[in-house]
């Protein structure tokens, strides 16, 4: 026995399911054969003792855990408990990975669901020939489709015996249209749980979201939070989002400590508030962790500083970078570096006019002009005066030229074999092709594997061995 092949983006529980449903087994047995127990609840994302499924299966325990539950985004946003949840769901049981999971904690764990979108459904009907549970729907809190305007149907899921034969999406023709917030947090999250499906970037949440909110304006100069002004902004944006009883949301208009808690380093809250907070913030996933590699790199070289010395650099580097300052003069006030000043710059959208000083235009079409004509890098940088680093950059920012130099060094190479292969006959009249193969051997094989053609024209003709009498 084995289990069906995973179909794009599909829940483990999923081909359980298939699995029961085709081989026409009940659940229980199923149960009994794979984990020994007839008793065994499987979570619907957060599926426990994988190695013994794995057994089963094509693929490895770590593969199951990465790419059809939805641990990857338990691990990122629960990086205290990341370790414990993946060994629990790995060798341990449902109740002990549900544990390490949190949600029992933090009070919308109870009852479990499964969603699917009326429209993936049709379609992998229509591909596969089965409506499958895609891992991408059952994000906590997620309530439309990430790659269509619709709001997920749910199934609730009472009995504890989970792999039912049969149950699977049903198409259905009536859809429902999803508020622009709940489409937009729908594809935010896909995209998260892509890019840590992947592996899990450890990111310093805390510091990510204060960077960005003091970006936003939302930190006062003494480092406090602007709690009010935030709550309300934040509470407007997602007013459309339908509530359900997967999405903690704040609990009224003022409900401060909703976001409060989310800026406190060490704590641990449901995903779904992370998903729609970093939503809000940056939009992008990648922003994410951006600003916070960015971070990382800017505390590096000053050991022992805190966090809020650490955004207070930043954002006197920012207001700097916005008051139009020259980089040397805000290099002085705050000692950063004129490189990190430019990313910094870059990464904020705030216009930096740096006047390059060799680097004018007349050079850089110098530089293009002697990059055509084949020049190697050393010489144009010898004769413009710039840098080899700008050689480089300006050749490889010039389409098609690095494609063109390829060429250039490919023919001069050719052409200084085809002239040590033709003096060296020239030298040699009567030579024997073992002579000239052994004299000349790299421009031999190079030509023998690039222009075998020419090669064979030009060699002597082959031997004609001698047979015995
Ligand atoms: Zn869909």
């Amino acid at each position: 026995m084995k289990l069906p092949v995973s179909l794009p983006d599909e829940l483990l529980l999923s081909r359980l399911i298939r699995y029961v449903t085709a081989s026409g087994y009940k659940g229980d047995s199923f149960a009994s054969k794979v984990f020994g127990s007839r008793k065994v609840s499987i979570h619907p994302f957060l599926t426990a003792r994988l190695e013994q499924l794995a057994e089963w299966s094509l693929e490895s325990a770590e593969v199951m855990l990465f790419q059809q539950t939805l641990a990857p985004l338990f691990l990122f946003f629960l990086p205290i408990y990341a370790d414990k949840l993946k060994q629990s769901m790995l060798t341990g049981d449902g109740a002990e990975a549900h544990r390490a999971s949190q949600l029992s904690s933090f009070g919308n764990g109870h009852s479990l669901c499964l969603k699917w979108c009326p429209v993936c459904a049709q379609q992998d009907l229509y591909q596969y020939g089965v409506a499958y549970w895609h891992r991408t729907h059952q994000i906590p809190g997620v309530t439309a489709c990430a790659f269509h305007p619709v709001l997920l149907e749910r199934q609730e899921l009472v009995k504890r015996q989970r792999i039912i034969a049969g149950l699977l999406p049903t198409p259905i023709s009536l859809l429902r249209a999803a508020s622009d917030a709940e489409i937009q947090v729908a594809r935010f999250a896909s995209k998260l749980l892509q890019l840590v499906t992947g592996g899990i970037h450890r990111v310093d949440t805390v510091l990510a979201y204060r960077s960005k909110l003091s970006e936003l304006g939302f930190i006062t100069a003494h480092q406090r939070v602007r709690r009010k002004s935030l709550i309300e902004d934040f509470c407007a944006d997602i007013k459309h989002y339908r509530p359900s009883s997967d999405t903690p949301f704040p609990r009224h208009p003022h409900d401060y400590r909703y976001l409060s808690q989310l800026l406190e380093p060490h704590t641990s809250h449901h995903p779904f508030r992370h998903l729609l907070f970093a939503w809000w913030l940056f939009r992008e996933p990648k922003k994410m962790f951006s600003i916070n590699s960015f971070s990382i790199e800017l505390v590096g070289p000053i050991p022992l500083i805190s966090v809020a010395q650490k955004i207070s650099i930043e954002q006197q580097c920012l207001e700097l970078l916005r008051q139009s300052h020259s980089l040397n003069k805000i290099h002085h006030l705050t000692g950063k570096s004129r490189c990190y000043l430019k990313r910094l710059a870059l990464l904020n959208n705030i216009p930096i006019t740096i006047k390059p000083k060799n680097l004018t235009d007349e050079c850089v079409n110098k530089v293009i002009r002697l990059a055509y004509s084949g020049m190697n890098r050393e010489t144009i940088s010898q004769l413009c005066s710039v840098g080899i680093g700008s050689v480089e950059q300006i050749i490889s920012s010039q389409q098609g030229l690095v494609e063109h130099r390829k060429r250039c060094h490919w023919e001069s190479k050719r052409r200084r074999c085809r002239l040590e292969i033709t003096r060296y006959l020239q030298s040699h009249p009567g030579t024997l092709r073992k002579d000239c193969k052994a004299k000349c051997n790299a421009a031999f094989f190079w030509l023998y594997s690039n222009d075998g053609i020419w090669l064979e024209s030009v060699l002597p003709k082959p031997m004609i061995p001698t047979g015995r009498y």
